[in-house]
């Protein structure tokens, strides 16, 4: 799902491992919340308000990077990388075929 450097990718099964599943599912919940709440945040910005836009683009950024950060390690955790690239390709091209039927999709 994240495409990162190897060094990133071993660092973050680490801290995975130190951690455990206990923790870092608790720590994935609260991330994936934040994100949540930047994802609203952003939307409600004040058109005119360049500088609030700004700001609030960058949180978001930092926000889905968290969420990313643990969505990594529970993956690791739960030693799932092939059943979910599969099932990714799998909803993918669900969603494909549902927008060829309903005319939005073109070859
Ligand atoms: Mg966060």
């Amino acid at each position: 799902m994240i495409e990162c450097e190897y060094q990133t990718t071993a660092t973050l099964h680490r801290i995975a491992d130190l951690y455990g599943y206990q923790e870092q599912s608790l720590q994935c919940q609260e991330e994936l919340a934040e994100c949540i709440v930047a994802i609203n945040k952003f939307r409600r910005t004040n058109i005119y308000k360049d500088q609030e836009k700004i700001e609030r683009r960058k949180n978001l950024i930092s926000e889905i990077a968290d969420v990313m950060i643990m969505l990594q390690q529970m993956i690791h955790l739960l030693d799932c990388q092939e059943e979910l690239e599969a099932e990714v390709g799998r909803k993918i091209q669900r969603q494909v075929e549902r927008m060829k039927e309903a005319g939005i999709w073109e070859e």
